[in-house]
């Protein structure tokens, strides 16, 4: 169990601290943002996956509507497993009341015989290994380097909202390590997390900026400042640096995903991410309603429902790990 507060919380008499309803604040607005967002450039970036940049533009000019297609054939609205893995992720963290590596592997394995349209090799490969030992935890392998784990860490930063960085990269680590247990995929995905979590709290960007800029320090390959990373790979490094080119770069939701899809590659993940971190960080009113409208109204819901449950965990889970 990773919620390393709540031992202590168990022993200690516990004082609630009274924390205003996430429901009463804009906190709900921002994470339900991000989890639609996070549906919405999954969505649209599925559209031209694998494309690059000069085939976007003869196909579609500039790519800046949810339209379905692309080579898995979708319907418009239609999500791939970046959404549908952290949807399971987070049916799992609610169900255990906590992030558990197990629950997680478990909910991957369901999702996974369920037939989804769309999974990783990386993903694959290690849940046929947890359904052959048991255990939630890959091994560690330089070469799953995949942005895999990455693309899910939403449902993770919602619930450990408001607990301490130890049990938030711990949690961090179980959900990735399931699939992917590798630094890179590791630090990339604590980036998102904690720039989450400063823009959950409201904070500028210039404070989510250094988690950004520590994640470079750490692994100078992540740098993102110098050349345009165009068509990225499924490769995180890669995938980050798109992203983080488009998110910073841009001033609004729609900018920042039309900016990040349109550079093709890995584009449903590149657009997940960038969506999830765009929603946290500029709020409901900013996505268009025409992206609102055209999405899945069953994934529209499971989103919006996924990210108010999530919170109230959040919320229960602080309240019983910071007594007082
Ligand atoms: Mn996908
Ligand atoms: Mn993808």
């Amino acid at each position: 169990m990773f919620w390393t507060g709540e031992l202590i919380a168990r022993t200690a008499p516990v004082r609630r601290r009274v924390a205003p309803a996430p429901w009463d604040s804009p906190l709900l607005g921002k994470a339900t943002a991000a989890y639609l967002g996070l549906a919405i450039g999954d969505a649209m970036g599925a559209t031209v996956e694998f494309l690059t940049p000069n085939e976007i533009r003869h196909q579609h000019g500039e790519h800046r509507d949810i339209t379905g297609g692309g080579w898995l054939r979708l319907k418009a609205g239609q999500v791939t497993d970046d959404t549908t893995m952290s949807l399971a992720l987070g049916e799992s963290i609610l169900a255990a009341r906590g992030v558990d590596a197990q629950a997680a592997a478990e909910a991957f394995d369901a999702w996974m015989r369920a037939k989804p349209v769309d999974i990783g090799n990386t993903v694959r490969r290690n849940l046929i290994q947890f359904r052959k030992t048991g255990k939630p935890e890959a091994v560690a392998s330089e070469h799953d380097a995949g942005n895999g784990a990455a693309m899910r860490v939403l449902p993770v930063a919602l619930a450990c909202l408001g607990q301490d960085r130890t049990a938030t990269l711990a949690a961090s680590r179980a959900q990735a390590h399931v699939t992917h247990h590798n630094l890179h995929s590791d630090a990339a995905c604590d980036a998102l997390i904690l720039m989450l979590h400063e823009l959950l709290h409201g904070h500028e960007v210039q404070d989510l900026r250094q988690h950004a800029d520590r994640l470079v320090e750490q692994f100078p390959l992540f740098a993102f400042d110098k050349k345009r990373r165009d068509n990225p790979s499924g490769y995180v490094v890669e995938t980050m640096q798109a992203v983080l080119q488009a998110f910073f770069d841009t001033s609004c939701f729609e900018d920042c995903l039309i900016d990040v899809v349109n550079r093709g590659g890995d584009a449903d993940t590149t657009g997940a991410i960038a969506g999830m971190l765009a929603g946290a960080r500029y709020g409901l009113d900013a996505i268009p309603k025409r992206w609102l409208r055209a999405l899945d109204p069953a994934i529209r819901q499971a989103c919006e429902q996924q990210a108010a449950d999530l919170l109230r965990l959040s919320q229960e889970k602080s309240s019983l790990a910071f007594p007082g």
